[in-house]
């Protein structure tokens, strides 16, 4: 199994060396060059087996024997331990031939730990072999952050430095990340705004020295093995609802097309799934997308889905690169146009090709808070934020009634306790590992918005590592 990039000008990578490279170095996202398949027999010899088990079969094809059977089983199983709910993914019945899948049972509540987990450990054994380590540098607005901190806490080859901006994350979020007691993790609260975090983290990348010497890492969502570990949910979710014999339909919030990406990749590997609902916020580049066929840049406006809030879907371009016939060079420039003119008209063939499968809807902040309402009228469940778009997107765009349609939950109505009470009169309680979050210890740093500052901390904190 080897890896390609979406811009055809990088060359082909194993798996390992793809994890731990993030970006191809073209620019563009890497890519198995074939698809692995599941045979409807395979499909029904997995049905039965419990998560861990079913994700490492469905995996195994893309590692191309980088890594022994045995040695990743363990990981997998490893890494979902912990969760909260012994079937990881519960499936719930939210009404007549519509589920909701649950991926929020993890350490920070989000869907995000189903593959940082994992990602996590990939990275520790494939350096610790290599006798190699990384220093991991990101910036967060609230999720991604918490979850790549509980998947890189204690690990042996890597160091992990997150910044946030300091006083603009809420308590909860903020408390995931700064009560995590490792040597090897960091908290940077930088006076400043996400967007200011988001830049120091491209400097601190774009300082060559200082990128070798410390030699930086990220594992942001464009990493191909976070797609990866988010494809078995999907397979999961069909054979249980009666695949390979029942197609199905799902229904996924989206902001940087990473979790629906995976949606797609499974289809590609045999999954007999006819439709894929995106739901989005105000922030619609995606949902204006499909209704029109040009992709348009606009700012982004902050929403009570704030892992959604984004300009440009990154993951997009692994699915431009198939609607492009594989076409690296076109990928390139149609994403160049869209950089410098803000527009991207998409070829009509390419865009109704599309439309077959994907279709989008959005909810402004109102509707958000109102479906949550709804919804728990009629069901009893609590949904945050972003899971209830996706519930109301689905709902809305599915095009027969008789598809079996799974929602993805992506977070824990806890972890936006103001949304969910303000739309209910309810206040979602923590689960009771997190009861005494609001006690813990912090432990963070508050630092000016200055790349010069905030190198010399990371510089400074890894020798006195490295001393003791
Ligand atoms: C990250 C996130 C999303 C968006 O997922 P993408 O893979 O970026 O599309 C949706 N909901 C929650 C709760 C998230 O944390």
């Amino acid at each position: 199994m080897r890896y390609i990039s979406t811009r055809g000008e990088a060359p082909a990578l194993a798996f390992e060396d793809v994890l731990l490279a993030g970006l191809a170095r073209d620019g563009g996202l890497y890519l198995p060059e074939a698809w692995p398949r599941l045979s409807p027999a395979e499909l029904n010899d997995l049905r039965g087996l419990d998560y861990a088990a079913l994700a490492c079969r469905v995996m195994l094809p893309f590692l191309g024997g980088s890594i022994a059977e045995e040695a990743f089983a363990a990981m997998v199983r490893d890494s979902y331990a912990s969760f909260d709910h012994k079937a990881v993914a519960p499936l719930k019945l939210l009404g007549a031939g519509e589920w909701l899948m649950e991926l929020f049972h993890g350490p920070t509540l989000a869907f995000k730990d189903i593959a940082l987990q994992l990602v996590g450990r990939l990275f520790d054994h494939v350096l610790k072999r290599r006798g190699e380590r990384v220093t991991i540098v990101g910036a967060t607005s609230g999720d991604t952050g918490s979850a790549a901190i509980e998947a890189c806490k204690g690990r042996q080859a890597i160091d992990i430095f997150i910044l946030h901006p300091h006083g603009r994350v809420s308590e909860v979020q903020r408390r995931q990340m700064t009560t995590v007691d490792a040597r090897n993790v960091w908290n940077i609260a930088v006076e400043g705004s996400f967007d200011d975090c988001q830049d120091l983290v491209k400097g601190m990348f774009n300082d060559e020295g200082f990128r070798e010497e410390h030699r930086l890492s990220a594992v942001n969502s464009i990493n191909w093995a976070r797609i990866m570990a988010q494809i078995p949910y999907y397979v999961w979710a069909a054979v249980a609802l009666g695949a390979p014999e029942r197609e199905l339909a799902f229904a996924v919030p989206t902001g940087n097309f990473g979790n629906v990406y995976a949606a797609y990749a499974a289809r590609a590997m045999g999954l007999p799934v006819v439709q894929l609902i995106v739901g989005s916020n105000r922030n619609d580049i995606l949902t204006r997308f499909f209704a029109s066929g040009v992709m348009e840049i606009r700012a982004v406006e902050p929403s009570l889905s704030p892992s959604m809030d984004i300009q440009i879907s990154s993951n997009f371009e692994r699915l431009l690169f198939d609607l492009l016939a594989r076409d690296g060079r076109r990928v390139a420039e149609t994403l160049s146009r869209l950089r410098n003119e803000g527009r991207l008209p998409l070829e009509r063939g390419a865009w109704q090709e599309m439309l077959r499968l994907f279709s989008g809807a959005r909810l402004d902040d109102e509707a958000t808070k109102r479906a949550i309402g709804e919804l728990y009228r009629d069901t009893g469940e609590l949904l945050d934020p972003h899971s209830v778009i996706g519930v109301v997107a689905g709902r809305s765009r599915l095009k027969d009634k008789a598809t079996p349609l799974v929602a993805l939950a992506t977070a824990h109505p806890a972890k936006f306790p103001d949304a969910v009470e303000a739309a209910t009169g309810v206040r979602p309680a923590l689960p009771d590992r997190l009861r005494d979050l609001g006690q813990r210890p912090e432990k963070y740093t508050i630092l000016s918005n200055s790349l010069e500052e905030i190198e010399a901390f990371v510089r400074q904190a890894l020798a006195m590592r490295g001393a003791a």
